[in-house]
């Protein structure tokens, strides 16, 4: 089977084959822009690694790439390139960077640059300069140090720093001082990122060499880059500092974001020119891609012993396997739960469920399942469950466990968790329920821990739903039914496997921890009519809608709540049913390609399962037990 790392390779080649055959119907922007190109390591490793990365181009390439550079575009230094921005129809500008401080910038590159006059930019993590061993954050490094050259592991030191410099044709920035990501770092880990590694700069190499950064990792997109990190960056004086989101520089840009190229092992002259003239809907198509599929690099593309959680070369190393982190779910017999538990065993060796001794867990009861005994109203309880745990996904009410949930969360300090909350908290009514979920999730928020809040809207799909199950259940009985408002408020209701696939999205993707938060939600909005409509379609039934004016409802319920104490109907309830309730799923569909089903199969498929049940049963649904044709 092919490696992740040759099938990255082949979709580089062929996305960098692509950008050429384009590159003659592409149009230059009308607005002056420049390109960085973002290098990393230039060598020759002397033998074939399928696992070794596309990010590494050997001399020979590299010299082909240079060549091809200076033939069709003016290279000027990073600090001077926002002054210099290519004008539309003209040579492009270009830049050349390089990350991490690879040793070999200064035994391979750096002849090439010379005998081109090529000025470039390297980008050193100051605490790996002077260690002499692989770069801790580079897996492959680690791996292979000893196997191969030093030069090709290590990070230059400070004299062959100083002898770039030398040639006038190189200047230095930071690349951090740890390395470490963006999105796990606290303030002042962000603080000793930037600020600690302009000081070393500084004091080495002079103030010259501390005004430029480059951002580990890169990505905003996927949390690498954030607000936070770019005032550290800012607070510490750099002037520019630049991503690995792909694009031109163009003036519009943040001067503190900038975008690059980055280029490849497998880019042919030919790409390397194509991408300097922002040729580049190829590689963004990869980019997209390669972010919403680490599962199916993780399991189809057989590198499951390389652990590969993000997108980016310098891979960190976890703890445990994907496939065997210790994983614990609270509320496993649930309504979501039942749902989730089914498909975290097929994927991971290790599901505990947390239950109450008195619960039934029939439904849960599967090869793989391990059960801990316990309640998660009692911390201590929990604190013991949460021992040696890996990964922790919440599937209760939030809010309703919150107190002992969270503080026994915080103490246990576990490196990964998933918590499900609910579109509940952005409700424009004032209701409790919004208060406390939103009170727990600030506190889930203001740890220091990484966490991942999910926040379905309505969930249907099971017969036990609240929901939809009870919509199907009142137009399975009565000829009528009676909607309070005009019936046209928006509605997103999700069905529960799109929820449990988005669970299983961000537990496999790395790239969506550190306090991200997800709505989630159907594919479209629909009205309270169309709803209903699709309900009885799915039955097979027609039904009557008549419409209440939602103020004569609302009257209604208060005179009967005064007449006859406590009601069924809240008037919370009712104003509820009339507000728009439709709510996008943006961040989803970019980080993990969440794509839910429509409505129309979602409920077709409820009406199906509660036959089948009832089916199984023997009893007597209230749903009829016959097939619809429709
Ligand atoms: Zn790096």
């Amino acid at each position: 089977m092919l490696s992740y790392t040759t099938m990255k390779r082949l979709v580089h080649y062929t996305a960098g084959r692509a950008a050429v055959a384009l590159q003659p119907f592409s149009i230059r922007a009308d607005s002056p822009c420049a390109c960085i190109l973002m290098y990393h390591r230039v060598a020759d490793i002397g033998f074939s690694d399928p696992e070794h990365d596309d990010w590494n181009v050997c001399p020979e390439t590299f010299e082909r790439h240079i060549a091809a550079l200076v033939e069709v575009a003016d290279v000027v230094q990073l600090s001077k390139l926002p002054g210099c921005l290519g004008k539309p129809g003209n040579r492009p500008v270009v830049a050349v960077t390089f990350d991490d401080g690879f040793a070999t910038f200064f035994t391979e590159a750096l002849r090439i640059l010379q005998n081109y006059d090529v000025p470039s930019t390297v980008f050193v993590v100051t605490q790996e300069v002077e260690t002499g061993g692989p770069m801790s954050f580079d897996g492959w490094s680690v791996k292979n140090f000893g196997r191969v050259q030093s030069d090709i592991c290590r990070s230059m030191n400070w004299s062959e720093l100083e002898s770039c410099l030398d040639t006038g044709l190189v200047e230095i920035g930071s690349h951090s001082h740890r390395h470490l990501k963006g999105f796990q770092c606290t303030r002042e880990q962000l603080y000793e990122e930037t600020h600690r590694s302009r000081d070393i700069l500084r004091s080495r190499l002079g103030n010259r060499h501390s005004k430029i950064y480059a951002y580990p990792y890169g990505s905003a997109r996927l949390g690498f880059v954030n607000a936070a990190y770019k005032h550290a960056v800012k607070a510490a004086g750099y002037e520019i500092a630049v991503c690995s989101e792909i694009g031109l520089v163009t003036s519009d840009n943040d001067v503190h974001q900038l975008p690059r190229v980055e280029v490849h092992g497998s880019d042919t002259a030919g790409t390397v020119r194509a991408k300097t003239r922002g040729v580049l809907a190829p590689f963004r198509l990869i980019k997209r891609f390669r972010s919403t599929s680490n599962s199916i690099e993780r399991s189809d593309f057989g590198a499951a012993d390389t652990v590969v959680p993000q997108r980016r070369p310098d891979r960190p190393v976890h703890r445990r396997k994907i496939s065997e982190r210790k994983i614990l779910v609270i509320g496993a017999t649930g309504q979501l739960g039942k749902h989730l538990v089914p498909r975290l065993v097929e994927r991971y060796d290790a599901v505990t469920c947390f239950v109450r001794p008195t619960t039934d867990r029939t439904p849960v009861t599967l090869p793989g399942v391990t059960f801990l005994e316990g309640d998660a109203r009692d911390r201590e309880s929990l604190q013991d469950a949460f021992r040696d745990t890996d990964m922790l996904i919440s599937a209760v009410v939030l809010e309703d466990f919150a107190e002992t949930l969270v503080p026994a969360w915080k103490a246990a300090k576990i490196p990964r968790s998933i918590f499900v909350s609910s579109t509940t908290v952005l409700t424009k009514l004032e209701t409790d329920t919004k208060r406390r979920k939103i009170a727990a999730e600030q506190e889930l928020f203001n740890s220091e821990l990484n966490c991942t809040v999910v926040r379905p809207t309505m969930i249907y799909g099971t017969p036990s739903d609240q929901n939809m199950a009870k919509l199907l259940r009142y137009l399975r009985r009565w000829p009528i039914m009676f909607i309070p408002g005009d019936g046209k408020s928006l509605w997103q209701p999700i069905h529960v496997e799109d929820v449990v696939s988005a669970l299983v999205h961000c537990v496999d993707n790395e790239t969506t921890s550190d306090h991200n938060v997800y709505n989630i939600s159907g594919p479209h909005a629909l009205t309270a009519d169309q709803i209903i409509n699709e309900a009885c379609k799915a039955l097979g039934v027609r039904r009557m809608r008549v419409h209440l004016p939602l103020s004569a409802c609302v009257w209604t319920v208060r005179l009967f709540g005064k007449l006859i104490g406590p009601h069924v109907v809240q008037v919370e309830q009712l104003l509820k049913l009339a507000e728009d309730r439709s709510v996008e799923h943006t961040a989803a569909s970019q980080d993990f390609g969440f794509s839910p089903r429509p409505f129309s199969e979602g409920i077709r498929q409820e009406v199906a399962l509660i036959r089948a049940e009832a089916k199984g049963s023997g009893r007597n649904s209230q749903i009829p037990i016959t097939e619809t044709t429709k």
